[in-house]
């Protein structure tokens, strides 16, 4: 007998990308009363009009969502797992911050206990903010990603992670060697490397704080670990960028210090890349290499406005991170929002972006950047059903805004500017819920 379900709801997606210049106004689609069919294994089997899937599917329980708006799970491509206990520090730099909130707080993760304290809280954070797939940048501790994965597991999360490695410029404790990276990481990857949803990501933490050699026992586990991810940061502020020219002189440019090492290619992802030179967007185009752009984050400590125009004209891929600690919260609409105002700021050379941009950066671009637009990021036959309803509470400036919205494209312009953790009712992955009315429930309780 099947068991398939059918939701009916309000929906949006962005299938095509709006960015590309083919494409056509509002740049996502719409389904005023959408009919998705749903397998028993999560896969979305039939999609159009309710009125005619209903009657094709007269065997499937139908959910209805259309008190709310369905939209694709988010997918966050840049959060940082310790640091859930210092957001909201302002007024530093990044190298300030690092040193006073960052830092400190990440040495705790030592311990086991204190690491899956963290852990809950940072997955509770991910799914109330409807965030269903994620690239993690995990702790310097081997047992503290063990307790992430673990934790994410527990919901089904899609989350890829892995050791962030260092062995300079930091304090001792979040030091490492080459050959400790090195088995840890591959320790760490035998676990959880393809077990579930989980995937592992080779995390140096940047070149500043990683050698030559830590880069190379980096490219040594990428090469040991098929279909593994690559993920650091680049370019995020001046002070950093100049200094990590002088530890490199050898190589071009930033990018290059992990090009060198063949660490660049469509498995991996750079955060910020706030100050790219233009050899440098061109490598990242020619490696498929994405970028997480963070404009919280880049807002917060000041690191610059990020020149999104130049990423879109040289070909580089761009999705969206809230970097969670140097950023504001987990919510990807407030990073949509964020990177709107950043676009704004910059005037004539920024690149105006409208709703179909915003959900396209958070839910999309994320998935194509990390390699899973085959499964997840809109709501085609074929993939799995991750997403996440919004209904926002009664009296509310977004229920009454999406009561009174004029078109399709004002409502998704209002989610984005209103929309925050408490308007994301439900969270379904892999077509199993996992929140409901904000409740959060794990796959199987107790386990
Ligand atoms: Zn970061």
């Amino acid at each position: 007998m099947s068991t398939s379900l059918l939701y009916r709801a309000r929906a949006y997606d962005t299938p095509h990308d709006p960015f590309t210049e083919a494409a056509t106004e509002p740049g996502f689609r719409y389904d005023d009363d959408l009919g998705l069919v749903v397998s028993d294994d999560g896969v979305i089997t039939a999609r159009g009009p309710f009125s005619a899937v209903a009657p094709a599917h007269p065997d499937a329980a139908v959910i209805d969502l259309r008190a709310g708006i369905l939209l694709p799970g988010l997918v966050d491509t840049h959060v940082h797992f310790p640091q859930v206990r210092v957001i909201g520090a302002l007024g530093m730099p990044l190298l300030e911050w690092l040193e006073k909130c960052a830092l400190p707080e990440e040495q705790h993760l030592a311990s086991r206990a204190y690491a899956e304290t963290i852990a809950n809280e940072f997955v509770a954070g991910l799914i109330a903010a409807g965030t269903t797939t994620s690239l993690v940048f995990g702790s310097h501790y081997a047992s503290a990603v063990d307790a992430l994965f673990a934790e994410a597991a527990r919901f089904g999360l899609r989350v890829t992670s892995g050791l962030v490695v260092s062995d300079r410029m930091l304090p001792e404790p979040l030091l490492t060697t080459p050959e400790r990276a090195h088995a840890e990481a591959m320790e760490l990857a035998s676990r959880w490397h393809g077990t579930g949803r989980a995937r592992y990501a080779v995390t140096p933490r940047f070149s500043l704080s990683a050698s030559d050699p830590v880069l190379a026992a980096c490219a040594a586990v990428m090469a040991d670990l098929d279909g593994a991810f690559f993920t650091s940061h680049v370019n995020e502020n001046p002070a950093e960028v100049t200094t990590v020219a002088g530890q490199f002189p050898d190589r071009s440019d930033y990018c290059d210090t992990y090009d060198h090492h063949g660490l660049l290619d469509a498995r991996a992802v750079l955060a910020h890349n706030v100050h790219p030179t233009g050899a440098e967007l061109e490598v990242l185009a020619a490696r498929r290499t994405a970028i997480a752009h963070c404009p919280s984050s880049n807002s917060a400590l000041g690191s610059g406005l990020f020149p999104l125009r130049e990423h879109v004209a040289a070909g580089v891929p761009v999705a969206l991170g809230c970097d969670v600690g140097a950023g504001t919260g987990f919510s990807l609409f407030k990073e949509g929002l964020q990177a709107y105002f950043v676009q704004r700021l910059l005037g004539p050379v920024g690149l105006p972006l409208a709703p179909a941009h915003l959900l396209h950066l958070s839910t999309s671009a994320g998935a194509a950047a990390l390699g899973l637009s085959d499964v997840i990021g809109d709501f085609e036959v074929g993939k799995d059903f991750d997403a996440i309803c919004l209904r926002p509470p009664a009296g509310t400036a977004l229920d009454i805004g999406l009561r009174h919205a004029g078109s399709p494209d004002e409502a998704l312009g209002k989610v984005f500017a209103l929309a925050g953790d408490a308007d994301v009712a439900d969270v379904w992955v892999g077509g199993v819920q996992i929140a409901s009315g904000g409740f959060v429930r794990a796959l199987r309780p107790g386990r």
